[in-house]
Order: C-alpha cells, then structure tokens, then sequence
C-alpha cells in the first residue's frame, strides 16, 4: 500500500532532534506554505554514503541566504544531522531531504521576526522517474523558466518549482513523462526537476545554467565527460537544434542520469555516450571519497 508522506514509520530530524515521522508537523497558517518562504535539497546515498553530501549543504545554505532566512546550524552540524539521520533510517540506498521554511511566528509577506525551522527526511525513493529504462518522453512546455532578474534562478527554492509543477502537470495530463522548460528568449533551459544534455558527433551540449539551476549532478556529468574524453559545449541551445541531436539525457540527484526518448517529434536512441556516462555516474556515486578528477580512470 503507498502510504501518505504524513503517515510513515521512522524520525525526522527537526530543529536538531529526533521526532517521529507523524509529528514532524506544521500549523496550516505557515509562512512556507503561503508565501513558499521554503528551500529545500535532493541528495541520494548510495551504499551509506551521501554522494557529494558537502556541496549540497553549501548550496543549501546559499539557497536560505539568498532567501534571507537565516539557519542556526553550521555546515558541520547540517552535515553531521543527515549522517544520523541517514544512519537511523536504516537505509543505505536512500533519498534526503533537508528542508528549511519560516513557520508561524510571522503572516503576511514581511518576514521580520519570522521563525525558521530546519527539517530532515530520508526515505527510499527508487528515482524521479517510474519507467526510464527506454527513456523517457517530454514535451516542450509553454510556461517559461523566469530570467534572474525576477528570481533566484541559483536558490533551490520551492518558489520556483510552482512553475515546474505547472509545466509537469501539462505534460503528464498530455501522457508524457515530463517537459522541456524554455528560458525567456525562447531558449532550451532544462527539464522540471532536472538538467539537459544533448548528443552530436560525439559532443555533450547543454545550455549554460544562466537561469536554472547548476544541478550538482550536471558539474558531476560534465566532469565526467572531460575525463572520458568528450568535448563538452556549454551555449545557448535553440529548439531548432533539436532535429540535429543523435541522444539526449536529464541529469538530477533524484533523476540521476536519465535517458530521454523524445521530445516532442523529435526522437533520440540511448547511445554509446548517454550508456557510457550513466555507468561513470553509477561507479563515481559508490566511491567512498569521490576525487572527481578520479573520472579519467573510469572505463572508456
Ligand atoms: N533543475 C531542477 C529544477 C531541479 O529540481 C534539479 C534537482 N535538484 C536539478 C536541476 C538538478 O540538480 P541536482 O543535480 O543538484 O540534483
């Protein structure tokens, strides 16, 4: 039976304690909820160990800055928090997510005198998407990423996921598994919870993250990919171009690496590179200390 998110055995660390995983709760009047004063992190553990653990409590801590909100734990103590938690789920292939959101002590847009609060949870969650063995189908979506000049395009803020939410809602209602988001030029900018990469002659493109997010997993891909070898072109991608791509992938913590099968009319075969970049991803998780210059020895 799929249970609520609300409704599961297991502790949430909440504030620095444990708490149960059916009281970790909120009032319905929260500044997060109405004002999405919220930022948030996906990161997996693969064998035990959280794969760049560090470099997402870094982006964590920008995200809530850039929001203004202010975390009373270190770096340390956020990093110490999810090996616990982590430990006590009892999971070693699992999902975490840290989340940090203004609670009730304030309502309205004014957030002086606001309480922060600082949640983690860990659960297993298989990927982002269900079926991708074949990879997956997008459409383009109408609803556009908004340029940095209207919001925090480099905070994981779940402000802008209500934008992604839109653009995923369209396209599974049209029977795809997801959709292309176009920045504000009309340029390719990424998929709704993950990156983009395209194949030709052999070269890895992807549009430079001007107006999404860097996502860790995408620097970990390009790394990867110099150390394979592979010319990595980072520039502005036009969807005219999409007819000229051979393959086509979406990288993401929760996605991980995802083959993409088609967008729109457009459709692409899981190649040598998007195959041999999945199985770098795959070795370079499970390393217990990944160097990632560590990339050049991976098998061709
Ligand atoms: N873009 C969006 C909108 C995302 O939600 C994610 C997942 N966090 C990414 C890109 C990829 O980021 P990362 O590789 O750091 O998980």
């Amino acid at each position: 039976m799929n249970l609520g998110f609300d409704d599961r055995d297991g502790l949430i660390w909440w504030n620095g304690s444990f708490v149960d995983w059916r009281d970790a709760n909120v009032h319905v009047l929260n500044q997060g909820l109405h004002y999405a004063s919220s930022v948030f992190e996906g990161e997996r553990a693969y064998q035990g160990r959280i794969f760049r653990s560090i470099d997402h409590s870094r982006r964590l801590l920008h995200s809530a800055k850039r929001l203004d909100m202010d975390v009373s734990f270190s770096l340390d103590d956020i990093e110490s928090a999810k090996q616990e938690i982590l430990a006590r789920s009892g999971l070693s292939e699992a999902y975490i997510r840290p989340v940090v959101f203004r609670g009730s002590g304030q309502m309205g847009i004014s957030v002086a005198g606001a309480d922060v609060h600082f949640a983690i949870a860990v659960w297993h969650w298989e990927n982002l998407f269900e079926n991708r063995s074949n990879g997956v189908r997008l459409t383009i979506s109408s609803w556009r990423r908004p340029p940095t000049l209207c919001a925090p395009a480099d905070a994981k803020a779940a402000g802008l996921y209500m934008i992604c939410t839109l653009a995923k809602n369209a396209a599974e209602a049209k029977g795809f598994d997801d959709a292309l988001m176009l920045d504000v030029d009309g340029n390719i900018a990424e998929a709704t919870g993950a990156n983009i990469f395209f194949v030709r002659d052999g070269e890895l493109h992807t549009p430079r993250p001007d107006c999404f997010l860097n996502g860790i997993t995408r620097q970990t891909i390009i790394e990867l990919a110099k150390g394979l070898g592979l010319e990595v072109v980072e520039r502005s991608i036009h969807p005219d171009e999409l007819s000229s791509f051979t393959e086509c992938f979406v990288t993401g913590s929760a996605a991980e690496v995802t083959p993409v099968q088609s967008i729109a009319q457009f459709r692409y075969k899981i190649g040598d590179v998007t195959t041999s970049l999945m199985e770098a991803y795959g070795s370079v998780v499970t390393m217990t200390s990944p160097n990632l210059s560590i990339a050049k020895l991976l098998p061709n």
